[in-house]
């Protein structure tokens, strides 16, 4: 309580003096000021246990990281080999940057994870030490804050981009995985006297929290990156190698001993045969062995035209690292239903891969109970998703409204009925079609198209990390109700 005070008197005083020569800084933003005038006048960081533990497994932190942090880390981590989590709970920033970036990596060296706990806060040179945490949480309601660097007359921005005073900090997030775009971010974020709060969408977006969620946009970036040269059938060998390597990673079963099951047809255009690959998984059901959902979502997109790449991150590698994800999620949490997780090729030269799955099928086609399609479902300006298929299939209406009424988006449904003017007919447009034409009940989620569909700018960078999550959420808690609760056919 007492500490409390005093910190405030300081800041008094700091307000009273900045007010005088400085008023235009004063009232830039109330948090970012209280940050920079609590630098000065705020405690070092200090580290301690609470209660009485036998297992000193979890060290709290708080204050200012100052040049005596990195011989403190490095005691902490000796004395203490079982710890396992460092909480920040106000680590506002940094006054020595360089015993900061030691200090952090002495923490990855030890495997530590980091957390900040309900109503923390952590800002600027607290976020770099945040981010050397091995796993990384934050709570609902704490506070993650960054800006630019500057000192004396230049800010980080006025240096080019390779010049070496942004070196030691691209270097720092290498080592911590974090994506660099993360740096570039920061300094556009706010200018070095301001703070800007992170929002969700941001933490999500740079990978600053580990989770499985970020595993998801981790795999939709890879899959939409220049590498991968936008995946066009014949030529995404890559994206082959990443979805299956992930399904070896999460043991999905194989139908003929392989992933991939090749097929050919006859492109449209030039009237000639090619191949295609679908990469094929399952996870056995632990009751309903013989009865399989399938989940799809088409892998390829429209590739390099004319010396542009499409990298598709919408089209679909959103609906691919969403399959991936959800191959991960039941391979861990066992269905009751068998569920078949299809990545399919040559959607975008008209279906070729579905149709080829269900005129193939490595099982009968009278087992499988729903086919569940995602095809573009990572952004929507109206925070809509649409569920395609209930006019056909209405058993399945009130399973969607159960699981959407806790949902955070606009769960619409229609593209279903071929009478209704008003909306385009999707019953056809992507691979829920040969399963519709095979009369497979089929639900499809699918956003309405977007300003960058089929263009080269249906980037990462474009798609809305919150959305796309909530969507996931939301065609993992319909499958799960599938699952438990499938409609007995009449
Ligand atoms: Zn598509």
């Amino acid at each position: 309580m007492k500490k409390i005070v005093l910190a405030l008197v300081v800041i008094a005083i700091i307000f009273v003096g900045v007010q005088f020569y400085f008023p235009d800084i004063l009232y830039s933003s109330t948090w970012g000021q209280r940050i920079m005038l609590r630098l000065e006048g705020d405690q070092v960081a200090e580290f301690y246990f609470e209660g009485d533990k036998e297992t000193k497994d979890t060290v709290y932190m708080k204050g200012v990281i100052y040049s005596g942090t990195l011989d403190d880390i490095k005691e902490v981590l000796q004395d203490n080999p079982e710890l396992t989590t460092l909480v920040m709970v106000d680590v506002p920033g940094s006054i020595d940057d360089e015993v900061n970036l030691a200090a952090s990596k002495e923490i990855r060296k030890q495997g530590v994870d980091t957390y900040i706990p309900k109503d923390g806060m952590v800002a600027s040179g607290g976020t770099d030490m945040f981010l050397a945490g091995e796993k990384r949480k934050i709570h609902q309601t704490a506070k993650l804050g960054v800006h630019s660097w500057g000192g004396g007359e230049m800010a980080a921005l006025d240096y080019p981009r390779d010049h070496k005073e942004h070196k030691k900090y691209l270097e720092y997030y290498a080592v911590m995985g974090i994506p660099l775009d993360f740096y570039w971010y920061t300094l556009e974020a706010a200018p070095a006297e301001d703070i800007h709060w992170m929002t969700e969408g941001e933490i999500e977006k740079y990978e600053v929290v580990t989770s499985a969620t970020s595993k998801l946009l981790q795999n939709q970036k890879k899959l939409a990156s220049d590498a991968f040269g936008g995946r066009a059938t014949g030529n995404n060998l890559l994206a082959q190698e990443l979805i299956t390597s992930y399904f070896t990673e999460i043991g999905l079963g194989k139908f003929d001993d392989d992933y991939k099951q090749p097929f050919t047809f006859i492109d449209e255009e030039t009237k000639k045969q090619r191949t295609g690959t679908n990469i094929v998984g399952f996870v056995e059901g632990t009751n309903h062995t013989e009865q399989y959902i399938v989940m799809s979502a088409h892998y390829d997109h429209l590739g390099v035209v004319n010396d542009t790449i499409y990298n598709g991150a919408d089209d679909n590698a959103s609906g691919t690292a969403a399959l991936m994800e959800l191959a991960g999620y039941f391979s861990k949490n066992p269905p009751e239903h068998s569920i078949i997780f299809a990545a399919f090729d040559a959607e975008e030269l008209g279906l070729h891969g579905s149709t080829h799955f269900v005129d193939h099928s490595p099982i009968p086609l009278q087992n499988i109970i729903l086919n569940i399609n995602m095809d573009m479902i990572s952004r929507n300006s109206n925070n809509e998703i649409y569920v395609v298929g209930t006019f056909q299939y209405p058993e399945y209406k009130s399973m969607v409204d159960k699981v959407s009424h806790d949902s955070k988006l606009n769960v619409s449904f229609g593209h279903d009925d071929p009478t209704d003017s008003t909306r385009a007919f999707w019953m056809n447009s992507s691979d829920n079609g040969p399963f519709f034409k095979k009369m497979i009940p089929n639900i499809t989620f699918s956003e309405e198209d977007h300003p960058d569909y089929h263009k080269p700018s249906d980037d990462f960078e474009n798609i809305d990390p919150k959305f796309y999550k909530n969507v996931v959420q939301l065609i993992l808690e319909f499958t799960k109700e599938i699952d438990q609760n499938f409609p007995k056919a009449q």
